[in-house]
């Protein structure tokens, strides 16, 4: 699952490329790929255990807030990634020029000129991958309709029988002849820009979202979210009291995206390994010394992981479709033997697995 350096890899990939490029339309080939929030409010909230259908998915993102009423609820926002699968919209349009790209947490922000924000949230398998050219088999033929209209099939339905594609001998638009896009396997939803490049989401396991809203529906859609790693925010002071009020290993309160944002799976395990701290140690019994030495660590090993341009054990790819190169630095996770020579160990907590060596973090 994509963590901090590799959404941060993909955001520093993708500003070059598609930055002040005018989106033609955002195309979900898939229902519930792309949710549009615009006209939605949010009201109340409710606890992720509540929603069924999260909790029916293989693999539930919030699993470590199950049974812990002391976690802060999830707002419906982030419910609605898992919830509100029934959409009817295919094609969105009149969507602006890029302004800006950012990353906040594990999600993407896309900002655009017409004042609308466009997150995208890559879950367990997503990528976003550039691709020049939007892959049809006959190119000319497809954009000549465009003057009449076509639908996001990529048919020509003009009911015009003059339709200039059809001249200089081309064969008529119908359907047989009508080439879809041809994208990778898995494209689950796609941006065109005006210059004829696009952006494609490729989702193995479907859990990816994208989500249109507007810029100021930004700070509520974040309002959960704890702080940046990197932030002054995320202090001692901070860590203590929450630690305090936290009945929780330290494992599972580092995942907790409420307390702060970004971490996952890997970087959790390889900064307490780095500090010696025993994952299954109740957050409270943390001493000043150790937060210390733990927020510098986090801090440390995401920096040394974004140099690494992130992490690609399963599905993560950068922007290009190369992998980045942590991997080759990790030294408990997914490992059998730590660098000290004795067994890593492998258990579980709040579903997920955790590795770290009983040797070194006693
Ligand atoms: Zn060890």
């Amino acid at each position: 699952m994509p963590e901090l350096p590799e959404v941060e890899t993909v955001v520093k990939g993708l500003r070059q490329p598609v930055q002040s490029k005018e989106i033609v339309r955002l195309v979900s080939l898939r229902p519930g790929t792309v949710l549009d929030q615009r006209a939605r409010k949010p009201s109340g909230t409710k606890n992720c255990h509540q929603m069924q259908i999260c909790h029916s998915l293989e693999t539930c993102p919030h699993e470590s807030r199950e049974g812990n009423p002391s976690i802060t609820p999830l707002t419906s926002w982030q419910i609605s990634q898992n919830a509100n699968l029934a959409t009817s919209a295919t094609d969105f349009t009149n969507l602006g020029t890029i302004t800006s790209l950012e990353r906040r947490g594990k999600y993407i922000i896309i900002q655009t000129s017409q004042e609308l924000a466009i997150i995208v949230h890559l879950r367990m398998t997503g990528k976003l991958i550039i691709q020049e050219g939007l892959g049809h088999s006959n190119d000319d033929l497809y954009h000549s309709c465009d003057s009449h209209g076509r639908s996001s099939d990529g048919r020509c339905h003009s009911p015009d029988p003059l339709c200039h594609s059809h001249e200089n001998g081309n064969p008529p638009c119908t359907p047989a002849t009508k080439p879809n896009p041809t994208f990778p396997k898995h494209t689950r939803a796609y941006f065109e820009f005006a210059d004829n490049s696009c952006l494609l989401f490729i989702d193995i396991r479907t859990f990816g979202k994208i989500q249109i809203l507007s810029q100021a529906q930004l700070p509520e859609y974040f309002q959960k979210l704890g702080p940046e790693p990197f932030s002054s925010d995320f202090n001692p002071g901070y860590f203590l009291g929450k630690a305090r009020t936290r009945n929780m290993p330290i494992k599972s309160l580092l995942l907790d995206q409420s307390f702060v944002a970004g971490l996952g799976n890997i970087y959790v395990c390889e900064a307490l390994f780095r500090t010696r701290i025993n994952p299954c140690l109740p957050a409270k019994q943390l001493t000043k010394k150790q937060i210390t030495n733990l927020i510098n660590e986090i801090r440390q090993i995401l920096t040394e992981a974004i140099q690494a341009n992130g992490t690609s054990i399963s599905d993560y790819r950068r922007v290009d479709d190369k992998t980045g190169e942590f991997q080759n630095f990790l030294r408990v996770y997914q490992k059998t033997s730590c660098p000290c020579g004795k067994p890593v160990a492998k258990i579980k907590q709040a579903g997920r697995s955790t590795y770290y060596c009983p040797t070194c973090q006693k």
